[in-house]
């Protein structure tokens, strides 16, 4: 047996018999090895078989102290592209191949329709109407009145407080501090502008070190938490819907007759009805605040996964809107997302097949100017969401949902 086969067997036995933890595993052996020893000890535990887990490209050197920590391997997901879907954004021009990552049969072939609907009746408008990440500490005051000084001071010392968030980043601006309150508590929502990084990580060190700031120079403030919820990351919100969070994107397409009839085999009057009721008057009495729309999540989660973007964020990422009319020339249709979250660098898009997949739509790692590649991205995302939509109101219309599901989510014969 090799050296490393042998230490590696030692530090498994050490960690049967208790004398260190699964996290420790890493102080004794290089990030590879280790990422072995662990997966060893979960399988001797649990008595499970773990070789897919540990058929892995990944290189753990790479993710130690960067995207993970006790990591006994890595689990895949199918990948699949939908296109070429014509986009005509201000960063996103021209034809793109799209991947999503998923195991929803139907789910690549029907936002591929739609893509091909899209694209074949002129592509979809796109446009970037805010851009900003956000970070809200919470601040607990003594009385209303210092809470009013509090927040003169805050304007007042603008300019020097966006001094001391610049220092901490090359690529990140403060544009604007949103200030929130609710008696003697109150929240700064800090507004940046991040790049190509979706900007959580940035945005949270450039606020704590106003929040040291500010406790030190205003003195009667004390920050309890740099997240004080009213960011709002990873939940459903008002304010991210009202204010936006990451980037605010809007898609639109007039859908030809010729197109629906032939590519969508609908009708663009039913499509038009099952839209309203279905997503307006069925969101409506259902209460799904924020996310008057058919699908967008499955869209946004499939997309987040292929290309290394935080998936918790798929929340407020997926909030929204899908509006049709009913024109003379065709549909129109446009989705509203309100507080798309991603980046092209940072986080999970440093791994080897999300930025594979990223550079299919020609935006991995930073882009020329620095931001430009996150809103071509942000842009792509906006006209593949405006293609699952269609494809699937036209479904519904059609009443082909089922069977679809039936054929390629079952594997059934229809
Ligand atoms: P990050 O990887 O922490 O930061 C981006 C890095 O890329 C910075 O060091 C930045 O340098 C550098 N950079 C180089 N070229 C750039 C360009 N063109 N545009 C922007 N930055 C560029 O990424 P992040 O987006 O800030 O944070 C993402 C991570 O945060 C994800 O892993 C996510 O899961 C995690 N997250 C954190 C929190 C939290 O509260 N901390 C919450 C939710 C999620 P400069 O800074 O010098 O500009």
């Amino acid at each position: 047996m090799s050296q490393m086969a042998d230490k590696i067997n030692e530090v498994v036995e050490k960690a049967l018999k208790g004398e260190i933890q699964l996290h420790e595993i890493d102080d004794f052996l290089e990030a590879n090895a280790a990422m072995v020893a662990r997966r060893i000890v979960i399988e001797k535990i649990t008595g499970a078989k773990l070789p897919s887990i540990g058929s892995t490209i990944i290189d753990y050197a790479e993710v130690k102290n960067r995207n993970a920590e006790n990591v006994i391997g890595a689990v895949q997901v199918p990948l699949g592209v939908i296109g070429p879907l014509k986009v005509n954004g201000d960063y996103a021009k021209g034809d793109f191949y799209v991947p999503l990552a998923t195991t929803e049969g139907a789910l690549i072939a029907s936002v591929n329709r739609g893509a091909k609907a899209v694209s074949l009746s002129g592509g979809a408008r796109v446009k970037i109407l805010f851009d900003g990440m956000t970070r809200a500490p919470v601040f607990k005051l003594k009385s209303i009145d210092d809470v009013v000084d509090f927040l003169n001071w805050v304007n007042k010392n603008f300019d020097k407080i966006k001094e001391v968030a610049e220092s901490t980043t090359s690529h990140g601006k403060l544009n604007k501090i949103e200030p929130f309150v609710l008696g003697n508590t109150v929240w700064l929502r800090f507004v940046y502008e991040t790049g190509d990084a979706m900007g959580m990580n940035m945005a949270t060190i450039a606020t704590e070190k106003v929040c040291e700031y500010i406790e030190r120079e205003f003195g009667k403030a004390d920050c309890l938490a740099v997240s004080g919820n009213v960011c709002s990351d990873k939940k459903q919100s008002i304010v991210n819907s009202l204010h936006g969070r990451g980037k605010s994107v809007v898609a639109e397409a007039l859908i030809k007759d010729e197109v629906i009839k032939k590519v969508l085999k609908s009708d663009k009057e039913l499509i038009h009805e099952v839209n309203l009721r279905k997503n307006w008057l069925g969101g409506a009495r259902a209460g799904t605040f924020f996310q008057y729309n058919a699908h967008f999540a499955n869209i946004i989660a499939a997309i987040f996964l292929a290309t290394g973007q935080d998936m918790a964020q798929v929340v407020e990422s997926s909030m929204g809107y899908t509006w049709t009319e009913v024109r003379e020339e065709g549909l129109y249709i446009s989705i509203t997302l309100t507080s798309l979250e991603v980046g092209t660098i940072g986080g999970g898009t440093r791994l080897p097949t999300q930025r594979e997949a990223l550079s299919i739509m020609g935006v991995a790692g930073s882009g020329n100017p620095p931001g430009s590649n996150a809103k071509k991205f942000a842009e792509i995302i906006a006209a593949t969401v405006l293609s699952g939509e269609l494809n699937l109101l036209a479904a519904l219309a059609n009443k082909e949902l089922g069977k679809a599901h039936l054929k390629l989510g079952r594997a059934a014969k229809v």
